[in-house]
């Protein structure tokens, strides 16, 4: 699994920092965000090191799948289905990205605001 030794995403994969894991199957793995902004905020990355968005290529697609697939499945675990969610991806500077392996924040558990600031 292609890993960054720099990258704080990869040393959570590796179990070299801890996580409170909500989900996992063979390509990602889904964790709650240190500094949520919602009642439940998760982020699923995954395992292999893909800086952003636009550095998946057209191997990573079954990654890609996993991502959604595991962000549905963590919506469903925490309850948040039923009343609905927002999956985001914050992309480069002008996004907002801070954490440059890339992952999908599962926000919900109150009433989201559109459009974001
Ligand atoms: P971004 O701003 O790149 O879209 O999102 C990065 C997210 O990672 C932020 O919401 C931030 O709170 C979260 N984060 C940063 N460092 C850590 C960490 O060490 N552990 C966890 N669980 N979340 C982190």
């Amino acid at each position: 699994m292609p890993t960054s030794s720099e990258c704080i995403f990869c040393k959570i994969v590796a179990g070299d920092i801890p996580c409170q894991k909500v989900y996992e199957d063979e390509h990602v793995i889904a964790f709650h965000d240190l500094y949520p902004v919602a009642p439940s905020h998760v982020l699923v990355i995954p395992k292999k090191h893909v800086s952003t968005l636009m550095d998946f290529s057209e191997a990573d697609t079954e990654q890609m799948g996993s991502i959604l697939r595991g962000a549905a499945q963590v919506a469903k675990k925490l309850g948040l289905d039923e009343d609905g969610f927002r999956v985001v991806n914050n992309m480069g500077e002008y996004g907002g990205q801070t954490v440059y392996h890339v992952h999908f924040h599962v926000l919900g558990g109150r009433q989201l605001t559109w459009p974001p600031g």
